[in-house]
């Protein structure tokens, strides 16, 4: 019986070349490697899940390696492999979360002392290097003041804020990058292919996003998927899988809002709700929607999003639906709704109101055009009957005054205190919907 393991390590890069960007990072450490220039003392800090002690571990090969290449370790030779099973006497990890005593940086320091067993380095990763008490990085930097020839130190860390100057003054500084989505999913794509697994872009998507820059939490997912889905996954499964709702509703809701239906729009998300929708995670999904169609529509292409090109293409077509205008007046809603709906005793109720009020944000602003120009036809309809007192309408000086601004007609009949009383009615709806 074949035996699983996770992809996360089976993936794990044994080579510099192998690491997922971070080039620059590699590159150096590499380089340092093959000329013989080897710190004390080297930092990697980066949020979790980027790679920092897969990086420090091939760093660690690369030097103990007996048939190195350019910098690279062979990852085959008998030091190489023993670092790769975490059995090799002269490399030690040290988890400083858990580990993160005076005693435990006591240890150290004797193990320091001793030379090296078999390798030409003495290797020491510690990991969450931030977690360490004060007296413990006293220790610590007792050692870094004065290393042994043989000795080198990684230290890893997702906080370089919290380690003491005196310590960080000590070491080269590496900080990682957290890694972009296509970085993810690029990778995820070659892990599928060489798993055999059919998966489509915008499950790739959707997955290297969950990781949230971190490939190993994307890794995790794209497991869970497989076990789920076997060697197909799709995104109509995997949505269905991670209980989160297709990109599609959010098209389909988008596209209600822009035609102001609001039947419509109350009936496709009842319908949704009956299927399980969690309006939580629906409402976070609309607002991220319509900022990534604010991003669409500012930049002027889809280019920006992270997103399968089949899902660019459509906010390049719906950013054509909507002015910004429009798209911003929808955010502030949504985002005046945000701490609300949390809060909710009725969250559907809730999400129905807000539906309803954006799809009417659309006739509101045509409502306030026309008012606008209904004021203006008002104004010169009082600007004529003051200058000359005689009956404005079909006077050639109206007909003059029309030509000038290039307005069209507007409706004669209605009243100031009409105008008002319709102003009113929208700023009460205002100041309702952004207090
Ligand atoms: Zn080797």
């Amino acid at each position: 019986m074949s035996t699983f393991t996770v992809s996360a390590r089976k993936y794990r890069p044994q080579k510099f070349s192998e690491v997922t960007s971070q080039e620059f990072v590699t590159q150096t450490l590499r380089n340092a490697v093959s000329i013989g220039k080897i710190a004390h003392a080297y930092l990697l800090s980066g949020p979790r899940g980027v790679g920092k002690t897969t990086i420090a571990r091939i760093l660690a090969k690369a030097l103990n390696c007996t048939d190195r290449k350019n910098g690279e370790p062979c990852d085959k030779c008998e030091s190489c492999t023993e670092i790769k099973r975490s059995i090799h006497p002269d490399v030690i990890e040290i988890d400083a979360a858990s580990r993160r005593g005076i005693d435990d940086i006591r240890d150290i320091q004797e193990a320091a002392k001793a030379h090296p067993m078999k390798a030409a380095y003495k290797f020491f990763i510690i990991d969450e290097v931030h977690m360490l008490t004060q007296q413990a990085f006293n220790a610590l930097l007792k050692i870094l003041e004065e290393p042994p020839p043989y000795l080198v130190f990684v230290l890893a860390t997702t906080n370089p804020e919290k380690i003491p100057p005196t310590i960080t003054s000590r070491c080269q500084r590496f900080p990682l990058q957290r890694f972009k989505v296509s970085e993810i999913s690029a990778k995820l794509k070659e892990i599928a292919a060489e798993e055999k697994v059919k998966i489509d872009d915008e499950s790739l998507f959707l997955i290297a996003k969950l990781g949230d820059g971190a490939l190993r939490d994307a890794l995790g997912v794209f497991d869970s998927a497989v076990s789920y889905c076997g060697n197909k996954i799709t995104v109509e499964e995997l949505t269905s899988f991670l209980n989160l709702p297709q990109k599609e509703i959010y098209f389909t809701v988008a596209d209600f809002i822009q035609k102001g239906d609001v039947k419509g729009a109350l009936e496709f998300f009842n319908e949704q709700n009956s299927k399980g929708l969690d309006i939580q995670t629906f409402f976070n999904g609309l607002t991220a929607h319509f900022r990534d169609l604010m991003m669409t529509s500012s930049a002027g292409s889809a280019e920006l999003l992270d997103e399968p090109d089949s899902i660019r293409d459509k906010f390049s077509d719906e950013a054509g639906q909507f002015s910004m205008d429009e798209i911003i007046r929808i955010l502030k809603v949504l985002a005046d709704a945000e701490g609300r709906i949390r809060y909710s005793s009725n969250q559907k109720i809730f999400m129905e109101v807000m539906l309803a009020e954006l799809c009417r944000l659309k006739a509101e602003i045509s409502d306030l055009s026309e008012i606008l120009s209904e004021m203006r036809g008002a104004k010169k309809k009082a600007l004529t009957e003051g200058a000359g007192g005689e009956a404005a309408l079909g006077s050639g000086r109206a007909d003059v005054r029309e030509k000038d601004t290039g307005e069209a007609g507007t409706n004669p009949g209605v009243s100031k205190e009409e105008i008002i009383v319709k102003l009113k009615e929208l700023f009460d709806a205002e100041e309702y919907k952004f207090n």
